[in-house]
């Protein structure tokens, strides 16, 4: 383990409120477009396994999640592991084909998957990974982990050409002197100082969409800020529309706009960050922020005085709960929460969750029982499933 973490995913707490106020006021316009979709994605993982009868089991890792990413806006997907967070990160990369639904960028439906189609996709979204120690190869330096995006998307044609936008990439990620960093090794680097190598190498490409998947987890406390707020500035000054991956819902209201909550494969409450953990109405999101260290609710030993009454653990995805997954854990279950999925249901201000407890669904969105939304996927059928989310409103 390297000398920075300390193996302990330690949550970051934020304390400056008038600084974040700022950030959040910053949602984009309604007339703003997407430049990314994902629509109604599901991702399902056939099991290897030795069967005589019957299909073969699957585990149902992403169901029918639907967001949008905008240029110079973050949106933060916040869930407990195993909640298909990463899975959705990598098929937003096309690094796994969706089951189904559609991921459209620009508008248009992302297709083809030659490797010309999925180098100019890779020229447009790049993701970043969470482990700095295993995303860099250990026999490389940094130039040639630079280089290599810059050749490949042909941004540099010459050695010298190389050698100045490298520089120039090193000092956008705050490596400097540049001149010092271009000949290491990874080994010869700290956590931070590799994350910021592959964020400069996520840069080489020129990219609209970065991905970020837990870019600060296994980092130290100490340099978790650091990476957050040079993800943020390299946002706000090239307008990059950013996904931000996390388990800790403290850095989602740090540094997104948005925040989308994901259990057990599904989407289950989104709008405005600050609306979102402020006014959590999910009782998943109500579980996740009671859970988050916070100064004012700190007893004395220093645990949380307010955790909420959940049971059990996040359920299998090979065979999940049916309807509304949470309904094992939720204090609130009722008899319909085991029957079907609710429909998401809008509460104003770009705020909207999937729970019986604020109602059935808009007319457009009445959820569904288990079974049915499989055939409706399978033949083709996209009525009834979640719209869109509409771009938020400002904070006033
Ligand atoms: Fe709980 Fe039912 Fe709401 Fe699911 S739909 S969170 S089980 S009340």
């Amino acid at each position: 383990m390297n000398a920075e973490n300390n193996g302990v995913n330690t949550p970051l707490i934020v304390q400056n409120e008038a600084e974040m106020d700022t950030r959040n006021a910053q949602s984009p316009p309604a007339t703003v477009q997407p430049i990314m979709e994902a629509l109604h994605l599901r991702k399902y993982f056939p099991l290897r396994q030795f069967k005589l009868l019957g299909p073969r089991d699957v585990v149902h890792a992403v169901e029918d999640t639907t967001l949008a990413l905008y240029p110079g806006h973050a949106l933060a997907l916040v869930g407990e592991s195993g909640s298909g967070k990463t899975t959705m990160a990598r098929l937003l990369a096309r690094l796994y084909e969706p089951t189904s639904g559609t991921i459209a960028f620009r508008g248009e439906p992302v297709r083809g998957n030659s490797r010309a189609a999925q180098k100019a996709y890779r020229r447009h979204v790049q993701l970043i990974f969470q482990d700095p120690f295993s995303s860099l190869n250990p026999v490389h330096n940094v130039r040639y982990h630079l280089k290599r995006p810059l050749r490949l998307h042909g941004h540099a044609r010459t050695t010298a050409q190389e050698t100045e936008q490298i520089l120039a990439l090193l000092n956008r990620v705050s490596l400097s002197p540049a001149e010092q960093f271009i000949e290491k090794f990874p080994h010869q680097l700290s956590g931070g100082q590799r994350q910021r190598v592959a964020i400069a190498r996520a840069l080489a490409a020129r990219p609209e969409v970065l991905l970020a998947d837990e870019p600060v987890s296994m980092l130290d406390v100490s340099i978790r800020l650091d990476i957050l707020n040079l993800l943020l500035r390299l946002k706000d000054e090239e307008q990059l529309a950013l996904l931000f991956i996390t388990h800790d819902i403290a850095s989602a209201r740090y540094f997104a706009e948005d925040t989308l909550v994901m259990y057990a494969g599904q989407t289950v409450e989104g709008g405005p960050s600050e609306e979102v953990i402020q006014r959590p109405l999910h009782p998943y999101t109500q579980l996740l922020i009671s859970a988050a260290p916070d100064p004012d609710r700190m007893g004395l030993d220093g645990k949380s005085t307010t955790t909420l009454p959940a049971r059990g653990e996040i359920p299998s995805l090979i065979r999940p709960p049916t309807g509304c997954r949470f309904h094992p854990r939720c204090p609130h279950a009722m008899p319909v929460c085991r029957e079907r999925f609710p429909g998401r249901t809008d509460l104003g201000g770009g705020h909207w969750t999937n729970c019986f407890l604020y109602g059935e669904g808009n007319k457009q969105d009445k959820g569904y029982e288990e079974g049915e939304q499989d055939e409706r996927v399978e033949k083709g059928d996209r009525k009834g499933l979640h719209p869109a989310p509409t771009p938020p409103a400002p904070i006033q």
